[in-house]
């Protein structure tokens, strides 16, 4: 292990152990891997005798509902000082939504994060830009830790890794990442049930959704870009809710000339939440940098507060001059 990892994770130990109340959060909009990082840590932290608080972002999408004890990830008012606070897969303060506002009650930060952009906001900041998932560096914690990997932490560390690697295909995932998920498979996790929860499950709506999400896409620049839009109608039309898009920024990105794919979602008539991907040589978080968002070089987003047809607009014109076209 790196031996600078190795020191942030003997100072984050310390105050583990100092502490019996612990508060996880990670950031809004969940996915596969701030959940299943939150839920393996808590989890682990809890063998170890510790009052763990798992906070709630956001509705959790059903995709994740299997996962043990998601139940425990909760609302809290907290209004006295808290004594530890874990912030996962937040590449800034702002990600963390309204548990944000807990921070400031919050006497010690561990900041545990993969994020390239990750603004090392915690007063420890275990942020490694090469880790696949922010479940690899939980994983690699636990392990320093010397706390036993059961089968329910197993498989929340194991949706994690898949999540954050695109089901172990992007190019993220590393021979390590393999030999983590090795290890989880050997302790047991029903690999079978996780991964039809994770990729075999949508609805019709989410289908549907999809098609008609798919019947719009627009592409620019021979083909190089390819952008799709969602609106509230879209939703509407379809019965099916914004979590419902998950997954189609990949399928783009799929698409043989792409290089890059954007998908814009519209949550209000000027709340845009875009999200990006690239495939061979695009840096997509420097380009959604220009617009306050960040995320990793082959995979970012940020949020652009205008309608659909400006935001287009304005990314297209972005991505223009970078393409030099
Ligand atoms: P997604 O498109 O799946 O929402 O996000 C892709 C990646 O970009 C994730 O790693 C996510 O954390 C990051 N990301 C998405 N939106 C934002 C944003 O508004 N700000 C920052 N800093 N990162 C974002
Ligand atoms: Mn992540």
């Amino acid at each position: 292990m790196d031996s600078l990892l190795e020191t942030h994770f003997k100072k984050a130990y310390k105050h583990i152990i100092e502490s019996h109340n612990i508060y996880i959060a990670s950031h809004v909009q969940p996915d596969g891997d701030n959940i299943g990082s939150m839920l393996s840590l808590g989890m682990a932290l809890k063998k170890l005798n510790k009052n763990v608080y798992f906070l709630k972002s956001d509705d959790i999408p059903s995709d994740y509902l299997f996962l043990p004890n998601i139940d425990l990830i909760k609302d809290y008012s907290i209004f006295d000082e808290i004594e530890l606070f874990i912030a996962l897969d937040s590449s800034d303060e702002g990600r963390l939504g309204k548990n944000k506002d807990f921070l400031t009650k919050a006497k010690l930060i561990i900041n545990i994060d993969h994020h390239v952009s990750n603004t090392n906001f915690g007063h420890i900041n275990i942020v490694d830009k090469d880790a696949s998932s922010t479940g690899e560096l939980i994983y690699d914690f636990i392990k320093y830790m010397n706390i036993s990997i059961d089968e329910d932490i197993a498989t929340c560390l194991y949706t994690a890794l898949s999540s954050d690697t695109g089901s172990f295909m992007y190019d993220n995932t590393s021979a390590k990442t393999h030999e983590i998920a090795a290890e989880l498979i050997r302790v047991g996790i029903d690999k079978g049930k996780i991964n039809i929860n994770l990729y075999q499950n949508k609805s019709l709506e989410r289908t549907k959704l999809f098609i008609k999400t798919m019947d719009n896409l627009e592409l620019y620049f021979d083909n190089k870009v390819a952008l799709a839009k969602i609106s509230q109608e879209m939703l509407e039309d379809c019965n099916a809710k914004m979590e419902d898009s998950e997954g189609i920024i990949s399928y783009i990105r799929d698409i043989a000339p792409v290089e890059i794919a954007i998908l814009l979602k519209e949550f209000n008539e000027s709340e845009i939440k875009v999200s990006m991907r690239s495939k061979r040589y695009i840096d997509v978080a420097k380009i959604c940098s220009v617009f306050g968002g960040g995320g990793h070089i082959r995979a970012a987003g940020c949020t652009i507060n205008d309608t659909l047809d400006r935001a287009r607009t304005l990314i297209i014109k972005e991505i223009k001059g970078l393409l030099g076209d």
